[in-house]
């Protein structure tokens, strides 16, 4: 036999590799290659895979964690490759960040020789990375063997998008790549995984109980969270709403599962209609810290501790999850679409409104505070603050309502999310339960490639600093992502001083007037300076119509920003003033 036809009734691990992801319809990657992941990259290209490379791990986890967040209920989770050691823990805060989120996500690494880490002899990038990996994601595993590359891969895809989902790290040692086997006996070992992300149907009573609890509130109301809009239910709870009339809240990333101009959104009357609902209907939202534990000032409790006395109503699929801060009165254990589309065919078509002096009270409560808002929005003082940039960016969404928010930062976060209205499903991306920075770039890219769709990337300068090098890989790939920095000249606001009087700049405090557009020019992108806000408005529209890489440094008030934004109660204070 000729070298050649040998060869050809062989495959190898990085083959194994190619094919069990292509069963699974993972098509793209994002990642950064290095030993020992180098030549796979290589030869994912060569296979067809798409290959987005980035210049830091962390990022290329961000766009992985995000990818699966808008394709994991379709049973595809997001794939992040990296080298090992240091590759490894740059994109480990990106797992974690996925498993935080509830995102389905895949974590290979490339590791260096098993014999040499378990002994501790010191090899190229020695570390246990297995070890590492596990408490920060859902399930890790590690494949030796080039014939059990396919149980690997199953494992990972079925671990990461089923039940609740999560991250996995998959750790893959050098050796493995360049195992051999026959090419027939490889391809028989692949496992193309069959229903990835079951459905999970409610039990009846639980359905029942939840209908009861319902019928009987005098001041119901919904509140959707971010598992509602990674289910993909969209139609069946756009019905739940409307046929039982209930006002509802959605979570940020929540956002537009019902168009923000919805007469039923709650949103503008937020404040009003936590303290004072009866019955709450929990879709895909945990009662963590976001949602103030479900108890305390928030809810109508008298101090942080106080329950409310609001009755619960909760839908996810980790039962664990009940009770985790207050008592949760009707539990429904199941995936959302299957526990939606029960209470619908409960709901039936002759469903009793909520009463009129709920609605209308919050109906009156809303328009006040839209009023309040559209005076302070129609102010276009130079310099810009957050309102009157905001108010462009919202204009914007409202006539491209196709196109990908992504938002990150302190004010340049919490006020983009009051402003500026969704009218679409999964179209707002942003920094999740952790409220972590750094996402921008990663979550941009990310939000292209798997959309095809415009992006405008929405980031506080703090904030844009996290992942800022990833406008060289924007331009590269010729994404069609519109960044826009909010300028303040610091982290919350740019104009602390170093109580010292030394030479130092405060510790909040950046470059004044850092020209940050001109990052975006030296890759072959537009860079547009924007100090008002009809240039800003040119800047985006522009973007938004060549479609061509663009960074917008939108020039904003340095003294506009509130320290920590919204939440500035969560940093402690000084016992001890000196
Ligand atoms: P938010 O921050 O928007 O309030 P959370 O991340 O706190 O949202 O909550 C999302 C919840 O949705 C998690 O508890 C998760 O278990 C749940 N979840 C995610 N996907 C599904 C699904 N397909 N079916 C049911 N529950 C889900």
């Amino acid at each position: 036999m000729s070298n050649d036809a040998q060869t050809s009734t062989l495959t190898d691990g990085f083959h194994l590799v190619i094919d069990a992801l292509k069963l699974n319809g993972i098509s793209n990657i994002y990642g950064l290659p290095g030993i020992p992941v180098t030549d796979l990259t290589r030869m994912m290209q060569a296979e067809g895979m798409r290959v987005i490379s980035f210049r830091h791990e962390a990022n290329a986890g961000n766009a992985a964690a995000i990818a699966g967040f808008m394709n994991g209920a379709k049973g595809v989770p997001g794939v992040c490759l990296t080298v090992s050691a240091p590759g490894f823990l740059n994109a480990l805060v990106a797992l974690a960040n996925a498993t935080t989120n509830c995102w389905p996500m895949i974590l290979i690494s490339g590791s260096s020789e098993r014999e040499i880490v378990d002994l501790s002899q010191g090899d190229y990038e020695e570390m246990d990375q297995l070890a590492i990996a596990k408490p920060l994601c859902k399930a890790a595993f590690r494949v030796l063997n080039a014939e059990d590359i396919g149980v690997g891969i199953a494992r990972a895809i079925r671990a990461a998008v089923s039940g609740r989902p999560g991250g996995v790290y998959l750790d893959l040692p050098a050796k493995l790549f360049s195992q051999t086997m026959d090419a027939a006996a490889g391809k028989a070992s692949l496992i193309k995984v069959v229903d990835p992300a079951p459905r999970q149907i409610p039990a009846p009573e639980s359905i029942a109980r939840a209908l009861n609890l319902l019928k009987g509130a005098k001041k119901p109301l919904i509140l959707l969270g971010k598992g509602a809009a990674y289910a993909q239910a969209d139609a069946d709870i756009q019905a739940l709403v409307e046929k039982t009339g209930i006002p509802y809240l959605p979570m940020s990333m929540a956002k537009g599962i019902l168009p923000d101009t919805h007469p039923q959104s709650a949103a503008a009357a937020r404040s009003f209609v936590l303290p004072e609902a009866d019955v709450v209907l929990l879709i895909g939202a945990r009662l963590n810290w976001l949602l103030s534990h479900g108890k305390g000032k928030t809810w109508g409790g008298k101090d942080h501790k106080d329950w409310g006395g609001q009755k619960f109503i909760q839908i996810d699929i980790a039962s664990t999850e009940f009770d985790s801060n207050v008592r949760i009165d009707a539990p429904i254990a199941g995936d959302i679409g299957s526990c939606v589309s029960a209470l619908l065919a409960g709901v039936g078509n002759s469903w009793a409104k909520p009463p009129a002096e709920w609605t209308n009270a919050i109906n009156d409560k809303k328009s006040k505070n839209i009023a309040k808002m559209a005076e302070t929005l129609a102010k276009d003082p130079k310099p810009m603050n957050f309102h009157s940039a905001l108010n462009v960016v919202r204009d914007i969404f409202k006539a491209h309502p196709d196109t990908l928010l992504v938002n990150e930062g302190a004010n340049a976060l919490d006020f983009t999310r009051s402003i500026v209205d969704m009218y679409k499903p999964r179209k707002r991306l942003d920094v999740g339960t952790w409220g972590v920075m750094g996402i921008g770039m990663g979550f941009a890219v990310a939000a292209a490639v798997e959309s095809n769709q415009r992006v405008v990337a929405v980031c506080g300068d703090s904030a844009f600093g996290f992942s800022g090098m990833e406008v060289e890989t924007i331009a590269r790939y010729n994404l069609p992502v519109c960044v826009v920095i909010f300028n303040n000249n610091g982290v919350y606001r740019g104009t602390d001083v170093n109580p010292t009087g030394g030479a130092d700049v405060a510790p909040t405090v950046f470059v004044k007037d850092a020209r940050y557009e001109k990052l975006m020019e030296a890759f072959g992108g537009v860079g547009v300076y924007a100090q008002t806000s009809a240039e800003l408005r040119k800047g985006i529209e522009d973007a938004l119509k060549s479609g061509k890489p663009t960074l917008i440094n939108a020039i904003i008030d340095e003294t506009a920003g509130t320290e920590s934004g919204r939440i500035t109660s969560l940093n402690p204070a000084a016992a001890i003033k000196k």
